[in-house]
């Protein structure tokens, strides 16, 4: 007879989405490893915004408030196009315990869910170990990890195991799930976080134009970050054209100001062919991605974090049949992730059409979408609020 294996679960990737889905299965009382790759938390910030739904998430861990204190909450949007005030989004109204975007680096987030974690008994985080082998086999799953620089391999085994490795998941390649819906956008960006010697305090500003986009958002610690829309990849990022465009398209002069850091990106979209492979489970942007603008793809991974370790759950305290389990949580956060990514991608689309005529038109569409009575539903729209599934709060209540 096959021995015990050591764990009920397997992570792999402490990200935002591993670290979550550890503390949710440390706190159903399942005995949980996680393994990441790196020495420590990364320091640059890439996800900023964290939403409503998410914030109700941390809520039942008691993570909430410790978030709320460390970010910034941004009630109000303005959008501009070429200089001229379009109209603005308030969240204050939001029909939620959070009626606001919370904006916090996502290294500060990490350090968040880590410090969380380490006071979880039956959870153990092993940074510098990387994985290298999966093999499934009957009831488990043998993982072969490697730690820090040792010369040996060793093999850990588990009930499940979940990728939570990023857009580039190991744990995708060696089980063998294909890519499907895989596609590249025409769109590039130039991103730095400044601190903020502006006026606009804890407002977010979006400034179309002929020229492209800006987008401007608060940060704790009296930063700003900002993210401009560029004709191809500039890398290394290219700081003069950065401090140059935001002068033309949004009036503010960030000469002199202090740089915290600067990255490039461009953008994609894929979702995995299937969740899952018998006992091995991807989860975050290991099973999807999608357009940063728009500020989804962590939000996205943390609502699929929640319902897979419901899941895992149910199989352990009650027996329920996992294969079915697992076809649930492909199928409703698969259809989660697909109205999140459509929406980054079209609005993507409009704020980066280029020109006089697309200018002019932007402006009147912004115009009378966010004029009262049309702009009741768009706060909820913006803070994920109607996406379907988008919780387990929300799939108990029949609120989709
Ligand atoms: C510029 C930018 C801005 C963004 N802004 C937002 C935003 O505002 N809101 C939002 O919701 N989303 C945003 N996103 C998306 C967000 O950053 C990602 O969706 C999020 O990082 C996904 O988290 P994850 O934990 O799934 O993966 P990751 O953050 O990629 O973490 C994966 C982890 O796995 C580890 N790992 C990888 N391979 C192995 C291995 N073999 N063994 C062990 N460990 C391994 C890695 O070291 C890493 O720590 C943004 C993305 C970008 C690029």
């Amino acid at each position: 007879m096959a021995s015990a294996p050591d764990y009920d679960v397997i992570i792999v990737g402490g990200g935002p989405v591993g670290l979550l889905l550890g503390n949710m299965l440390g706190r159903k009382g399942l005995r949980t490893l996680l393994i990441e790759k790196t020495a420590t938390p990364p320091e640059e910030s890439m996800a900023i915004g964290i939403t409503p739904p998410s914030l109700e998430i941390f809520q039942t861990l008691g993570l909430d408030e410790n978030f709320v204190k460390q970010g910034v909450r941004v009630e109000l949007a303005k959008v501009h196009e070429g200089r001229k005030l379009a109209g603005e989004l308030s969240f204050c109204s939001l029909d939620n315990p959070y009626p606001f975007i919370l904006a916090i680096p996502q290294a500060t987030t990490i350090e968040v869910l880590e410090d969380r974690l380490r006071q979880e008994d039956l959870v153990a985080l092993c940074r510098e170990t990387s994985l290298l082998k999966i093999e499934q086999t009957g009831q488990q799953v043998t993982v072969t990890v490697r730690r820090g620089d040792a010369a040996e391999s060793e093999q850990v085994t588990a009930s499940f195991l979940v990728g939570c490795d990023g857009h580039r998941s190991s744990v995708r390649e060696l089980i063998g799930i294909e890519l499907c819906e895989e596609k590249t956008y025409p769109a590039h960006f130039l991103m730095a976080d400044f601190a903020d010697d502006t006026d606009l305090g804890e407002e977010a500003h979006l400034f179309f134009s002929c020229h492209g986009s800006v987008e401007s958002f608060p940060l704790p610690q009296g930063r700003r970050r900002w993210i401009l829309q560029t004709d191809r990849l500039i890398s290394p990022p290219d700081i003069d054209l950065l401090i140059k465009s935001l002068l033309r398209q949004t009036g503010y002069n960030l000469e002199g100001s202090i740089r915290y850091s600067e990255s490039v990106f461009s953008v994609r979209r894929f979702v995995c062919q299937r969740y899952y492979r018998n006992r091995v489970v991807l989860c975050g942007d290991a099973a999807h991605v999608m357009s940063p603008i728009g500020g989804q793809g962590m939000n996205t991974g943390f609502a699929d974090a929640e319902f897979l370790a419901d899941a895992l759950a149910r199989h352990f305290s009650n027996g329920e049949d996992f294969q079915a389990l697992l076809a649930e949580y492909d199928y409703f956060r698969r259809a989660a992730f697909d109205v999140a990514a459509t929406r980054a991608e079209r609005g993507m689309w409009l704020g980066t059409r280029r020109g006089w005529l697309a200018s002019a038109l932007r402006f009147l569409l912004f115009k009378s979408l966010l004029s009262a009575p049309c702009n009741k539903s768009l706060p909820a729209y913006f803070a994920m609020l109607t996406i379907p599934y988008r919780s387990l709060k929300a799939i108990n209540s029949g609120q989709h």
